[in-house]
């Protein structure tokens, strides 16, 4: 299959899942509204939408973001997630494609399908999160016991592990549960000494079912990089929102879920900023050779 064809279908793959994720955003907070029933309604007129008129994108465009019926303009939220969803799902089937060098054996499968759970999760934790304040049970706790058992039935996808005996199922179970426990216990343990010094509830805890959620998922100790990077785009956000809404609360999901995406798709690149590019960096300011050198001028002082 050429190139262009197997990046348009996952567009459209990506924008029917999108449409899906739409359907799960609106009805998971609702309580008593299933998901895959009855079919669309506008909430304005409650009249059915035809399937002409329920095509991801495309209708929201021919009919100009407005139902055909009551004229009721539709969420921008719709074509929105569509997008978003798209988007990365080709990312990933990208960067997947690369990291088994355009090798499609199982492994690539198998990882393309994980990353696309992941991200539905993710998209619809988000929006749900920015919405209602709230992160879904269905979606967390599900995914902490779904997380775990992958653990188990694919040893590969946590290496290295954080322990090598000789049962591969047992390294991989280690790593997934110390990702579990090490994200769960990291954001409770901040949410904790900000309660101290605050008084008051500095995290929902919400937000530690998604940390062991995700821990669970991508394992000890990349689960650790998710929550500073969500730290880091949390403040940053949040300081701009205080400083223009005056609102010193923001959702905290959809930034551990920002910190999540970029470590599954970006982590070499981070660790390598992290752990050389930043550390040259600050040797080179600071006028050392190596950070040996910098210890032992202090020694001198
Ligand atoms: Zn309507």
């Amino acid at each position: 299959m050429p190139y262009y064809l197997a990046i348009i279908f996952i567009v459209a793959f990506g924008l029917v899942i999108g449409s899906f994720l739409n359907v799960c955003i609106y009805r998971l907070p609702r309580e008593g509204l299933s998901i895959v029933q009855p079919r669309s309604l506008c909430p304005r007129c409650r009249q059915a939408i035809s399937w002409y008129d329920n095509i991801p994108l495309f209708s929201f465009l021919l009919l100009r973001g407005r139902c055909r019926v009551c004229q009721t303009a539709i969420s921008w939220r719709y074509p929105l997630v569509e997008l978003i969803t798209s988007f990365l799902l080709v990312t990933a089937a990208y960067i997947i494609f690369n990291r088994f060098d355009g090798v499609i054996e199982t492994r690539a499968i198998v990882s393309f399908i994980i990353y696309l759970y992941l991200l539905s999760a993710l998209i619809v934790a988000t929006f749900i999160d920015f919405a209602f304040r709230i992160i879904p049970d269905e979606i967390t706790l599900s995914g902490i016991g779904l997380g775990l058992v992958l653990s188990l039935i694919f040893p590969w996808w946590h290496e290295p592990a954080v322990i090598t005996t000789n049962l591969p199922w047992l390294n991989s179970g280690v790593s997934s549960l110390a990702g579990l426990l090490g994200g769960a216990g990291a954001i409770y343990l901040v949410g904790l000494i900000g309660k101290l010094i605050f008084k008051k509830e500095a995290m929902g805890f919400g937000d530690v079912k998604l940390m062991a959620f995700l821990g669970a998922f991508l394992g000890w100790p990349h689960i650790l990089f998710v929550f500073l990077l969500g730290c880091i785009f949390g403040s940053f956000f949040g300081i701009i929102s205080w400083l223009i809404t005056k609102d010193r609360y923001i959702a905290f999901g959809p930034f551990l879920a920002l910190g999540a995406v970029v470590i599954m798709f970006f982590r070499n690149e981070v660790y390598y900023f992290v752990f050389t590019t930043y550390p040259d960096l600050m040797r080179d300011i600071l006028m050392v050779q190596s950070w040996p050198d910098l210890i032992s001028s202090f020694r001198f002082i």
